[in-house]
């Protein structure tokens, strides 16, 4: 595998906050997006807006929260951030963001059922809601974790979602398409009750995953 130097991780993390934000999933300056780089991470600051985000303004935090490199403020989510990495290795980056349809679902405080059967984009049957908990604290942390368990995404109760990958792209096209089934259950609960497929069928939809598009 060849070694992708902090350089060039610190602008991909800025062209993958860029993109997020050119694609509407995330509203005024909300959101946050950050790639593994070692046993630290690569962050976007706290608070700044996109358009001018330059790769010096992406923050190097170590898995003690503790900042090596960086002249701004890192994202108030870096323990989110921290603690995904922790608890999952496969993690290799992460986008959080406060997509609309995602952020509306959120505010019930329940799991996105199978109401289609992309819903296993998040890696399970369906896309959780971690419990509510004030933004940038470990208990929102703690939470996202334990919502994320056999999950790349989840909701964050009246927050946004969060979605993980092996690689920036990932990451940002799991929440894309977090959006997009948000959009779409929303729409459904309009005009009335979405048919919510089985555990047996998803389990189906699952293995057929298992080697869908890789051929
Ligand atoms: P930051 O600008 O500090 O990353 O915070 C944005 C956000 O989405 C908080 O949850
Ligand atoms: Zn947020």
């Amino acid at each position: 595998m060849t070694r992708v130097s902090a350089a060039q991780l610190r602008r991909r993390v800025v062209a993958t906050a860029k993109e997020m934000s050119a694609r509407g999933l995330s509203p005024h300056k909300s959101g946050n997006v950050s790639v593994r780089c070692g046993d630290a991470m690569l962050v976007t600051p706290s608070g700044l807006a996109y358009e001018g985000m330059k790769p010096d303004d992406i923050v190097h935090v170590g898995s003690d929260g503790a900042v090596r490199a960086g002249e701004r403020e890192a994202s108030s989510e870096a323990p989110m951030h921290l603690a995904i990495y922790a608890a999952r290795p496969e993690a290799g980056a992460i986008v959080h963001c406060h997509s609309m349809a995602a952020t509306a679902l959120s505010t019930l405080r329940k799991p996105i059922p199978a109401f289609h059967y992309m819903v296993t984009v998040a890696g399970g049957k369906d896309i959780p809601c971690a419990r509510y908990q004030t933004f940038g604290t470990p208990a929102l942390a703690k939470a996202a974790v334990a919502a994320l368990k056999g999950r790349k995404a989840c909701l964050l109760a009246n927050h946004g979602q969060i979605a993980f990958g092996e690689t920036l792209d990932e990451a940002l096209s799991i929440a894309d398409q977090i959006e997009q089934l948000a959009r779409m259950y929303l729409d459904a609960l309009q005009v009335g009750k979405p048919t919510v497929l089985g555990d047996a069928e998803m389990k189906r939809v699952m293995k057929k995953f298992e080697t869908y598009g890789k051929g």
